[in-house]
Parts: structure tokens; C-alpha cells; sequence
């Protein structure tokens, strides 16, 4: 079968692999569309898990093509959405309530750092009564697919950031993830809704899902311009979803949280050994500011619950798929299409 796969760092390309097979509690799924994500071009570009070699792509809605012989709740046709975060369900840390590091910090995210990921005719999920879902039949590919990961990692942002009914809250970068933060902060409760960002789709997206200011980072600092909105008082909570570079995200968050007030991240700091922290503004080490980051969370019931919300109308991420190419062989384009992040981009998707 064919994938399009990460090379040596800083290069991607296709290769042919043998069709994988599942051991007794596994699923070999045919995919059906993939969503490209940014954290895989941080992956090859940036390389900080090394020469991995393997094929890309962590996002994808399929149907079952084969099933292990301890399989229970899936059979071959049904069609499935898989989480980006496949967990080994059997395991301490998920005992622990962690199953984001199922078999160590960061265990669960298999696909394209310790094995072969969606970016190919098929491919296979470990535990696939515990890590696929059912995918209702109204919910049209471009929109499920952003349930494998764009969705859980936004909605984890504002699980992190607790926000209470009325809280302010501020979204840095409002890429696909930061947009589903945005429309997650609404959905709690949030109050006043800060988004920050500079490209005008994902500023009228961000309207859209429910942003009630909106800052660009690149019009001075956003800090000083949150201080200035909220009358010098800064934000309960800060969710951290764009600014890698250098860990600006995540010092600018800490510098606009009031006393008190949470950070969470969602970004993924691919370069680097040390982060950011301003020292006067996280109270000297005193201001009671929690700093959060996490993986998204996934499973079977985690990705269903989501699900639903698409369902019964509460979250409509079809907003986000602003290129949906048809064919496979068009993964390549729509991957170099990430990477330039055109203006009119907010996230390709590919429809075998
Ligand atoms: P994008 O690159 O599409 O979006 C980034 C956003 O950040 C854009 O709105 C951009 O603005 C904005 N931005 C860039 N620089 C700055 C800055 N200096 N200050 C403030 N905002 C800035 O990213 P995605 O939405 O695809 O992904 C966001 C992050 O989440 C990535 O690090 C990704 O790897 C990570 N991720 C983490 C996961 C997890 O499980 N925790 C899962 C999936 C992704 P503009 O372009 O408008 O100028
Ligand atoms: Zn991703």
C-alpha cells in the first residue's frame, strides 16, 4: 500500500508499505479522510523525535477493513472515527486517570512518532474497542474528521483553563485549535472571549465562534492590549494555542493572567530546551497562576461525547475545512499548503 511519509527531517515523501495486520484486540481501518496538522510539519521540520521515518498523519475518519479475534464491538464496513491519542486502555497510568501517557509522557500519541500514521490506504489501531467510535451518519466526513483531534485538543484547552460562568478568557493563536478553544470558552460560559490572531479567515472564524474582542499579535504587544481591554485587570484564564516560536505564547500568557488565573497550553513547543517564564508578572514566583498543558484527551466514550455535540448541533467545525481536496494523491499538496498557510487557509482536508 501506499503513504506519504516523513523521510529524514525536513523532508516528506511517498513510500510503499506491506498492508498491516492486527494482533487480537487490534482494527486495520481504510481510510476514508485525513486532516493534515500542524504538529506533524513541526515533527519533520523541526525534528525534535528525531529521524522517524515514518508515515505521516494523525487525524482520520475510516471504515473497520479488519478486525482481531478478541474484537467485540466493531466489525469490518462499520465507519469509525479515530482519535489522533490511541492509549493502551490496560495499563497504571490509566489506572492513574492519565491515559494520555499510557506507557510514558506521551505514550498514546503513537501514530507518527512510534508507528506508522494515517496518511495511507490503511492503517492500524491498537485497542480498537477502547480507541475507535461510532461515527453518526449525518456528520459529513470534513467535519468528523476534526473530531480526531482539532476538536478534543481545543475543548481540552478550556478543560484545562476551568473557566468560570461570566470568566474572561483569552485564546492565543487562533489556528484550527485555538478556534475550537474559542468555541469551547463559549460553550462553558466564558464571558468577554479574547482571540488573538492576524489572518482575516481565522479572525472572521473566530467571530463566528464566539470571540467577543479580537487582538493581532502583530499590532504590538498583546498583553499590554489585554491590560488595556480588561482595565489593567488581565484575564482569568489564558489558553495557549499558537506563538511556538521561542515560547512567546506561553510568557505572553502568563504576563496578561490576573492573580489566580490559569494557563493552559496546547501547543506544541518543538524547539528549544527551556521555556519562558516573566518573573515579575507570575508574582515573583507567588501569583498563585496555575500553568496547565496537556495532550488531548481521547478513547471510545471521550470521542463519542464529542461527537455528539456535532450531533445534537452544538459545534459546527465544518467551518475550519477551508480546502477539501478529493483523492489521496493529494495529501502532497495539501500538506505543502500547511506549511505555507496561505491567507485563506485555516485547515486542508483530504477525501480519498
Ligand atoms: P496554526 O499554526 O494553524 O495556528 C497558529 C495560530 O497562532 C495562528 O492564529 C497564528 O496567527 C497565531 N500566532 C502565530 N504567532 C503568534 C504569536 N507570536 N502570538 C500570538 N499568536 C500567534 O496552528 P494549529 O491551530 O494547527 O495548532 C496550534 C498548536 O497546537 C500547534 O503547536 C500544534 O502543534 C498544537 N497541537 C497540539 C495538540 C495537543 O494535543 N496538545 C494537538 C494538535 C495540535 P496568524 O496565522 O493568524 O498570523
Ligand atoms: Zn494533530
Amino acid at each position: 500500500m501506499r503513504g506519504f511519509a516523513m523521510r529524514r527531517i525536513g523532508e516528506v515523501g511517498w513510500v510503499t508499505r506491506e498492508k498491516p495486520r492486527p494482533g487480537p484486540y487490534d482494527a486495520i481501518i481504510r481510510t476514508l479522510a485525513v486532516g493534515i496538522c500542524t504538529s506533524d510539519q513541526h515533527t519533520v521540520y523541526d525534528g525534535p523525535l528525531g529521524e522517524l521515518r515514518l508515515i505521516m498523519g494523525h487525524e482520520a475518519v475510516g471504515e473497520v477493513a479488519e478486525v482481531g479475534s478478541e474484537v467485540k464491538d466493531f466489525q469490518p464496513g462499520d465507519r469509525i472515527l479515530v482519535g489522533a491519542v490511541t492509549p493502551d486502555w490496560r495499563t497504571l497510568e490509566c489506572q492513574r486517570g492519565w491515559h494520555q501517557h499510557s506507557g510514558g509522557m506521551l505514550g498514546a500519541f503513537k501514530f507518527t512518532t512510534t508507528k506508522d500514521g494515517v496518511f495511507a490506504e490503511y492503517f492500524h489501531v491498537n485497542d480498537a474497542d477502547m480507541n475507535l467510535a461510532r461515527l453518526p451518519e449525518a456528520i459529513p466526513l470534513e467535519s468528523a474528521v476534526m473530531v480526531a483531534d482539532m476538536v478534543p485538543t481545543g475543548l481540552h484547552g478550556v478543560e484545562l483553563a476551568e473557566p468560570a460562568f461570566g470568566a474572561a478568557v483569552c485564546v492565543i493563536g487562533i489556528g484550527p485549535v485555538g478556534l475550537m478553544a474559542v468555541a469551547g470558552a463559549a460553550l462553558r460560559g466564558a464571558g468577554m472571549i479574547i482571540a488573538v490572531g492576524s489572518r482575516p479567515v481565522s479572525v472572521e472564524a473566530a467571530k463566528h465562534y464566539g470571540a467577543t474582542h479580537i487582538l493581532n499579535y502583530k499590532e504590538g504587544d498583546i498583553a499590554h492590549q489585554v491590560a488595556a481591554l480588561t482595565g489593567e485587570q488581565g484575564v482569568d484564564a489564558a489558553i495557549v494555542a499558537g506563538g511556538e516560536k521561542g515560547g512567546q505564547g506561553l510568557f505572553q500568557a502568563i504576563r496578561m493572567t490576573r492573580p489566580g488565573g490559569t494557563i493552559a497550553n496546547v501547543a506544541y513547543f518543538s524547539t528549544g530546551d527551556t521555556l519562558p517564564i516573566p518573573r515579575a508578572d507570575w508574582g515573583l514566583g507567588m501569583g498563585h497562576k496555575t500553568i496547565k498543558g496537556g495532550l488531548m484527551p481521547a478513547g471510545r466514550h471521550k470521542l463519542e461525547t464529542f461527537l455528539s455535540l456535532l450531533e445534537f448541533g452544538r459545534l459546527d467545525p465544518a467551518r475550519l475545512a477551508t480546502h477539501v481536496f478529493h483523492g489521496m494523491e493529494n495529501i502532497e499538496e495539501a500538506w505543502h499548503l500547511m506549511r505555507a498557510k496561505p491567507a485563506d487557509l485555516i485547515k486542508p482536508v483530504v477525501i480519498y
